[in-house]
């Protein structure tokens, strides 16, 4: 085993669709939603991040255009 640098850390940053600051490892990221958005990570808009909105079908209530085509973006 070598010494491990824990300089390498990954951070992350609140998936919160609030204005929400917080950043940190994915233990602290973990106990932060916990404590400061108990219940909320439930909610349909959860996580607010690229992978998570990606993640989640596409539904635009406000939105009546009835393009078909919407899905699948090739960039990714
Ligand atoms: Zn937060």
């Amino acid at each position: 085993m070598t010494e491990s640098d824990s300089n390498d850390v990954q951070i992350y940053a609140c998936p919160s669709p609030d204005d929400c600051p917080f950043t940190g490892t994915a233990d602290e990221l973990l106990e932060h939603v916990n404590s400061e958005h108990s219940g909320e990570y439930r909610q349909d808009n959860w996580p607010d991040t690229p992978a998570g909105r990606a993640g989640r079908p596409v539904v635009e209530p406000d939105d009546e255009d009835d393009v078909d085509d919407q899905r699948g973006d090739p960039d990714g």
